[in-house]
């Protein structure tokens, strides 16, 4: 079985809408920032929430990323998280975390066995990392 036969993108943006928050890094923070123009200060401020202490990307009213424009409006510089969805490392540490993605991704599938899934998680945050 290979990658594309567990998670094919459907290109929804649903994941770009609500999804428990989406973390960004400072290296992030000064790419994205100089992206749109500003300060990585300025941009924590207008740009993002904190949450425990991290700053997480902001939502606008309907939910979405606020770089949501029916695309997203950074892709070159959009935070690794985005990047590697769905395959991300709180997988490998609890397999319920594929599952809970799957009810907001269409690409996802979870009729496969929990090892294959772990595999081809691990296999792909090693290409990326
Ligand atoms: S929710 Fe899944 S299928 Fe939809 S755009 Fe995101 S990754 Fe693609
Ligand atoms: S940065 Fe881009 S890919 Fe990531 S959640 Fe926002 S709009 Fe979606």
């Amino acid at each position: 079985m290979k990658t594309k036969d567990i998670f094919k993108c459907q290109q929804c943006g649903d994941c770009c809408k609500g999804f428990g928050g989406t973390f960004v890094t400072e290296k992030e923070i000064e790419k994205i920032a100089a992206r749109v123009d500003t300060d990585p200060k300025t941009f924590v401020e207008k740009y993002c929430r904190v949450s425990g202490g991290k700053p997480l990307l902001g939502q606008g009213k309907d939910k979405y990323c606020i770089f949501w424009e029916g695309l997203c409006s950074i892709h070159p510089v959009k935070p690794r998280m985005c990047k590697n969805w769905p395959f991300l490392k709180s997988v490998l540490v609890d397999i319920n975390n594929w599952h809970i993605m799957a009810s907001l991704c269409p690409g996802i599938r979870t009729d496969v066995p929990d090892s294959t899934i772990k595999a081809h998680v691990a296999q792909e945050l090693s290409k990326n990392s």
